[in-house]
């Protein structure tokens, strides 16, 4: 949340290309087969932060306390976000059959763009100042 009130979720895109994987100085990354999701190794994770580096979006975080990196792993194919959102009827997540797409990668994003586009929604001109 980097306005009040503006909250986005900021989630890996499963690009189909996955940048991240082949910057892993220690291969602690991998695509997962059943799901096409990104798993960490967290025993090999080093915490250099490469994989943040190269991700369109920066997406992967290093966690507060284990200083592992931390992907979403699409909850090994029953994505709980997607499933609380639906229940909300809030409508803004929910699952899809991939297809392979060089488009995924697009939804990889800066939080700051769907932040700045949301809130000059919200706030008009006021949201330069907020952002
Ligand atoms: S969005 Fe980022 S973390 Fe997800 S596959 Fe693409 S490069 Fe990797
Ligand atoms: S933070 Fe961990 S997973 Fe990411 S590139 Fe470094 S060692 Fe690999
Ligand atoms: S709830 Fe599961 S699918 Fe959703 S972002 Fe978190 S790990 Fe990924």
């Amino acid at each position: 949340m980097l306005i009040p009130g503006v909250e986005i979720p900021h989630l890996c895109a499963q690009c189909d290309d996955a940048p991240c994987v082949p910057s892993c100085p220690v291969n602690a990354l991998s695509i997962t087969k059943e799901t096409g999701a990104i798993g960490v190794d967290e025993d090999a994770c080093i915490s250099c932060g490469q994989c943040i580096t190269a991700c369109p979006g920066q997406i992967p975080f290093l966690h507060p306390d284990h200083k592992k990196a931390v992907i979403c792993n699409l909850c090994d194919g029953d994505p709980a976000c997607a499933k609380v959102c639906q229940e909300g009827r809030y409508n803004a997540l929910w699952t899809v059959n991939k297809t392979p797409s060089p488009s995924y990668k697009l939804y990889a994003k800066l939080p700051e763009i769907p932040t700045r586009e949301i809130a000059e929604r919200l706030f008009g001109e006021k949201a330069k100042e907020l952002l």
